[in-house]
């Protein structure tokens, strides 16, 4: 039997990655690295390693500079994506600011229009503010991509699916003709919504795949991380020293929980897909809601480059309740399983109002163009039971449509 997808929506996607879940379990956690022999990798929280003699070292010299617990976390990373090399970072930001450190003043960045807030926020008002040259373009039409490419361009960065409108970048297309273009602009693929589990962006042809490991990742809503996986040994060695240099690394205790989270990353995920699936379902069915965002439903308009492109899809649902502001309070008011709150791709079930709450930063201008109007609201479904989730969702639609009845 098919270990996974089982109801018959979930089949048309892509076939799970192979062995993926033996690698989240195995790979780097080899016990025979440790004199103790643990299955478990220790937290190993010393600063600084003792040498056999000046600059004779076996590994590690300074914490900083590399740790046992992450690199344990590293090359478990990089086995679920495909790729070389990992890098472990303190934060989301924190990945996203040593990756734009490759560009020096005066170098361009081009980036998807649909970013999550901090991206937009750290492109805008920092990165221009050093001199960097940055602009933003509709990436889901590969040729507004190409009108954008200017000659100073050195960085694209692209989110799939978007935050919160969830549209979907054709990864394979962008990559090849920003590389027909130029070879060496590097393309960036912020992974973050689907997880190393769902989609592979360095099997799609571009250069960086890169991670707030806070969300799906590690999936337990207790840490903050990001991560950024290469293939390419250039990129790696300069990242590599960026890290070192910028300093942006994570504890090894935090490490020591993401690497666990990766564990049951494949469980977490399928769990994800089905819940949300059937929320997506039943919110689409229901008279109370205006409109539905969900990849995995046939009414996506981008659903078949879904199927084609990722191996499933993860618990985020965003849709527009009928009426007005006061109608989507009253809904997220009323929500008891599901918490108010930012943040997503933990366990637990999380709803939350873009416009008031995540993207507030975004201008309201930019914010009417996007769509992320006063009746949107966003949904991390968790992994609780399926009735439980569909019962809130039921039950706060009513609290904020009683005429309906
Ligand atoms: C949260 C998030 C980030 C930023 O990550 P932090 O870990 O919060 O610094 C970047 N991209 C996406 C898509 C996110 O959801």
């Amino acid at each position: 039997m098919d270990q996974n997808h089982s109801p018959e929506e979930q089949s048309g996607f892509r076939k799970p990655f192979k062995s993926f879940a033996t690698e989240a379990i195995h790979v780097g956690q080899e016990p025979e690295q440790w004199k103790s022999m643990a299955v478990v990798p220790p937290i190993s929280l010393s600063t600084t390693f003792k040498q056999h003699g000046p600059g004779n070292h076996a590994g590690f010299e300074y914490s900083r500079s590399g740790n046992p617990t992450r690199n344990c976390l590293e090359k478990a990373v990089a086995a679920l994506d495909g790729a070389k090399y990992c890098l472990a970072l303190a934060s989301g930001l924190a990945a996203t600011v040593t990756i734009t450190h490759l560009l020096k003043a005066g170098e361009g960045i081009i980036c998807m229009d649909d970013v999550y807030g901090g991206t937009n926020r750290y492109f805008q008002r920092i990165a221009t503010e050093l001199g960097l040259d940055v602009s933003f373009a509709d990436c889901t039409k590969p040729k507004l991509l190409k009108a954008a490419l200017k000659a100073n361009t050195k960085l694209v960065w692209i989110e799939t699916p978007s935050n919160p409108m969830m549209k979907v970048v054709d990864i394979q297309a962008c990559a090849d003709l920003v590389h027909e273009h130029n070879k060496d602009i590097v393309v960036v693929v912020d992974n973050t919504f689907m997880s190393a589990y769902f989609q592979r962006p360095l099997a799609l042809g571009a250069d960086i795949c890169m991670y707030s490991a806070t969300k799906y990742m590690n999936g337990h809503s207790d840490v903050v991380m990001g991560l950024v996986s290469v293939n390419r040994d250039d990129l790696y060695e300069r990242l590599k020293f960026l890290q070192n240099a910028l300093g942006g690394v994570p504890s090894p205790f935090d490490c020591f929980l993401c690497n666990r989270g990766l564990k049951t990353l494949h469980l977490r995920m399928e769990r994800h897909f089905k819940n949300a699936l059937a929320a997506a379902k039943f919110l689409e069915a229901n008279p109370r809601v205006e409109r539905v965002i969900f990849p995995g439903l046939p009414s996506h308009p981008q659903y078949e480059l879904m199927k084609r492109q990722c191996t499933g899809c993860p618990g985020m649902i965003t849709f527009n309740i009928k009426g007005k502001l006061e109608h989507a309070s009253t809904f997220l008011r009323s929500l008891k399983l599901f918490a108010i709150a930012e943040s997503l791709g933990g366990y637990e079930s999380l709803a939350e109002h873009p416009a008031i709450m995540t993207h507030a930063s975004v201008p309201e201008k930019e914010r009417k163009e996007l769509g992320i109007s006063d009746t949107l609201i966003r949904l991390s479904v968790g992994l609780e039971d399926e009735a439980d989730i569909i019962e809130d969702l039921q039950q706060a639609l009513a609290a904020a449509h009683p005429e309906m009845d």
